[in-house]
């Protein structure tokens, strides 16, 4: 039997051990740990592979979100609007802030932002947009920036899962309000810990987000405003600057193995509308697969039974953000956003990661088939 695990990321650094030791090793010859110019170097190839004017490295994608935020002014009273269905840091960063998330439901093909009913929600108290570009794939940004000017709102992109994404000719953290990323060992470009990245094309803000960034100090040891510790050290930038050349290969190799899937699902008769399953949809755009997530009848049956198989899998996410107990208080209702409910439910990320091999796609193609062949 193939055990497949759902990241493997031993196979990934086993390829580029030399150049990430390396880079890891002259930061520790230098002693400089604290931003400085692997730090600099990092974020000027960033803004580059991104196009934008400015990319600014942080302590982790919450943070990035969080200080974009904060580089807007958001606060008590206000009101950002963002998706019920994605990881907590999209709505928990809002709610730190004192501000309100208002959550609208998805579009069950994307799984991202409808934008007809973000401007259902746009009122006077909205400050911002934060559209989540969830599993790898962009939201339907056109709409969404063409309200925003119209009514004066920012737009921060959770850009965390989708680095290289792109969609009518821009890239994810490039739709003119800031973009968050993540380095997150999981998130297709990973540190070896925490870090971040906020993007923007607009100097005033790229200042605010540094100035924060670093406890709101401007001239050392002046304050005019509060900010906090986000940085991201030389250790991470060195890690993922050794890393970011091979990006474009790695986004590459996801890109084949879902199409992989799609071919070996379809060839199995289990893809909709004929089968069980339904696949995931690369609609416009550039889709970079942080997760091939799949649509499928009795999850958690199949989840139990891959589980059992030594076949990685997980569900993002199995709670949407408006029945989370911290955020009882907004007073949502079950039954308010229909499509996000039934994507916790019904949806299930394999293993997609670039090193998947030929047998382990394989090997799960056939657990799924075993399961709905009546074994399950
Ligand atoms: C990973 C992730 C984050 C948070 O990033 P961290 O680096 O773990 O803080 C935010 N939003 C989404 C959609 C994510 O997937």
């Amino acid at each position: 039997m193939t055990s497949v695990p759902l990241l493997d990321l031993k196979a990934q650094y086993a390829a580029i051990r030399d150049e990430v030791r390396a880079a890891v090793d002259a930061v520790l010859e230098s002693q400089h740990f604290i931003l400085g110019p692997v730090v600099d170097q990092f974020e000027t190839a960033c803004a580059r592979a991104i196009g934008v004017r400015h990319a600014i490295g942080v302590s982790s994608g919450t943070d990035a979100l969080l200080v974009a935020l904060m580089a807007e002014g958001i606060g008590p009273g206000d009101e950002v609007i963002t998706s019920p269905y994605t990881f907590f840091a999209s709505a928990g960063s809002i709610a730190r802030l004192g501000a309100r998330p208002v959550f609208v439901d998805i579009d069950p093909v994307t799984y991202c932002l409808q934008p007809g009913q973000v401007a259902a929600r746009v009122n006077v108290h909205t400050k911002a947009i934060m559209p989540v570009h969830l599993y790898g794939q962009l939201a339907d940004m056109a709409p969404l920036r063409a309200l925003a000017a119209e009514r004066g709102l920012a737009i921060v992109e959770d850009a965390a899962q989708a680095i290289g994404a792109a969609r009518d000719g821009r890239q994810a953290g490039g739709w003119g309000g800031y973009g968050c990323f993540s380095f997150f060992p999981s998130k297709n470009l990973g540190g070896a810990g925490d870090g971040g990245l906020v993007t923007t094309d607009d100097d005033e803000r790229a200042g605010r987000v540094r100035i924060l960034r670093m406890h709101g100090m401007e001239p050392k040891y002046y304050h005019r405003i509060v900010g906090g510790n986000f940085r991201l050290d030389a250790l991470q930038a060195a890690v993922l600057l050794a890393k970011l050349p091979h990006l474009e290969a790695w986004t590459n190799r996801r890109q084949a193995n879902a199409a992989r899937y799609d071919r070996l699902f379809r060839d199995a008769g289990l893809a909709a509308p004929a089968g069980p399953l339904g696949l995931p949809v690369a609609g416009a755009g550039r889709h970079v697969f942080n997760q091939y997530v799949i649509r499928v009848p009795r999850r958690d049956a199949l989840m139990a039974f891959l589980k059992a198989r030594q076949i990685g899998c997980e569900v993002y996410y199995p709670l949407a953000l408006h029945m989370q107990a911290c955020f009882a208080a907004l007073g949502y209702r079950e039954g308010e956003f229909p499509e996000s409910e039934r994507a916790a439910r019904e949806t299930l990320a394999i293993p997609i990661y670039p090193e998947l091999t030929d047998v382990q796609a394989g090997a799960v193609v056939d657990a799924i088939r075993t399961f709905f062949a009546g074994a399950g």
